[in-house]
């Protein structure tokens, strides 16, 4: 969590009975808490720390559709849309703006990879384009590293994390959605092969469906249900720098470091190029799903074998309802930062912006991110469960879809026209 994370005020009072319970108050469960009370439809979300403490509030704010799998694209635009509306149906700023992203190439490999991209979603008619070194001089001016060109998407934007998802709770409750913090749902009571309930650590709650939006607790939490959710738990730190006039509002990656403009005038940076991936139990046991994946990403990872390995081992995969599961135990997920990464970072981008000399850092922190071999989420209903939903699994890019991947799931949960079409999103593709 950032320090600077907005925290609201919600009730504690558990009802008996609801038509729908929401587990987790992320950008997606609380997405889809608000738009089920939009459509006044009885919904409780119960959240185990308070709204957004975990990768919702410790996210870059990055909403983009550039470098996106095609199938993943239409959600993204979705989004655009639900973002842009965003004041208008809160009633306050989230601090969105389409300022745009663009991607820097160090060489023509890198740039042809994002030709190809391009190539691959020309049906979609994205405003993305290349551009070429001129063009990035003009963009993002003041750069010492001799870039091969960029690919840059104008539509694509941000927003401040740690506005967005409290104002949106507020909002949801305004409208007449139940939010509870500080409670989890421990387990999901059936009754002949149908969700009937929930049982919280403060009591039963009877409902008729669930939407499971637990981010990286979510594997664990189908695990004592006895269905394997394929996602491993990496690491991803950031730090906030002191203000300065830096060289663009436009959010900027390269290899090995990014940046985006924070409101207070600072920049939100982060190494890139390098994912934390602590060991853990489920890396042995899942881990070579993801083969195909690590062709091409096992660079990013900086794999260790530590205390990770058996903090992780001493908390439970199994309990009952009556018993304490390993999420009250480790309330919220809190990583340390991972400083070497975040000096990484501040070095690779002193070197290409010289202007980034003149900052120190203020802020700096670290989260959890659920990844699926794929790195696309599920946003599905569980075959095995009726009246249950899933929406997990986001991979390290859920914000920017928050907005429609809470819609979406809200959509199958209640079976009415989806948002758009669910099939990438199927839990049975993994
Ligand atoms: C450092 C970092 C940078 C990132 N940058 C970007 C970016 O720029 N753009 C982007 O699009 N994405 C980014 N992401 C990813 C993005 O933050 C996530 O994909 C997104 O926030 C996932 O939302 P969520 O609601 O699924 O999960 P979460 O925000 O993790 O929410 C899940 C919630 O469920 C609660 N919970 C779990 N189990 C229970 C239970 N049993 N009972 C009650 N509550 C429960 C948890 O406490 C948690 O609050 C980044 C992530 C990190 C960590």
């Amino acid at each position: 969590m950032t320090q600077t994370l907005n925290r609201i005020q919600t009730s504690d009072v558990i009802p008996d009975s609801t038509s729908v319970v929401i587990i987790g108050g992320g950008i997606v469960g609380v997405s889809a808490a608000l738009t089920l009370a939009e459509r006044n439809i009885p919904v409780v979300l119960l959240e185990k720390g308070h709204i957004a403490c975990e990768q919702s509030s410790r996210n870059l704010g990055w909403i983009r559709k550039t470098s996106r799998h095609l199938d993943d694209i239409p959600l993204a635009m979705a989004a655009d849309e639900l973002w842009k509306n965003m004041p208008e149906r809160l009633g306050q700023s989230v601090g969105y703006q389409q300022s745009g992203i663009l991607f820097l190439a160090d060489t023509h490999e890198q740039l042809e990879v994002h030709d190809n991209w391009l190539k691959s979603v020309e049906s979609l008619d994205l405003d993305s384009r290349l551009l070429s070194k001129d063009d990035i001089e003009r963009r993002v001016p003041g750069s010492e590293r001799p870039w091969a060109g960029a690919i840059f998407t104008p539509s694509d934007g941000r927003a401040e994390p740690h506005m967005a998802v409290p104002a949106m709770a507020n909002a949801a409750i305004a409208k007449g959605a139940t939010i509870i913090q500080n409670t989890s749902v421990r387990a999901v009571n059936t009754s002949a092969g149908r969700v009937s309930g929930v049982y919280t650590e403060a009591g039963e709650i009877k409902c008729e469906h669930v939407i499971l939006a637990g981010g990286a607790w979510s594997r664990r939490f189908l695990g004592n249900m006895g269905v394997s959710l394929p996602t491993l738990p990496v690491v991803c730190t950031a730090l906030r720098t002191t203000p300065v006039d830096g060289p663009s509002d436009i959010a900027v990656g390269a290899s090995n470091f990014s940046f985006r403009k924070h409101r207070n005038g600072g920049y939100i940076v982060t190494q890139r190029g390098a994912l934390k991936a602590p060991i853990t139990l489920d890396h042995l046991l899942i881990g070579h799903q993801y083969l195909e994946a690590l062709k091409y990403q096992r660079s990013f990872l900086r794999v260790s074998f530590g205390k990770e390995f058996f903090s992780d081992l001493c908390l439970k995969r199994r309990w009952k309802s009556t018993q304490k599961p390993p999420f009250e135990k480790v309330r919220i997920h809190n990583p340390p930062t991972v400083t070497s990464l975040n000096n990484e970072a501040m070095a690779n981008l002193r070197a290409a912006y010289p202007i980034f000399n003149n900052v120190d850092i203020e802020e700096a922190w670290a989260g959890v991110i659920d990844i699926t071999p794929d790195s696309n989420p599920i946003i599905d209903c569980l075959d095995t469960v009726s009246g249950m939903t899933l929406a997990t699994g986001f991979s390290g890019h859920g914000f920017g879809t928050g907005p429609a991947a809470g819609q979406l799931a809200a959509d199958l949960a209640m079976g009415t026209t989806p948002l758009i079409d669910p099939k990438p999103y199927k839990f049975s593709r993994l």
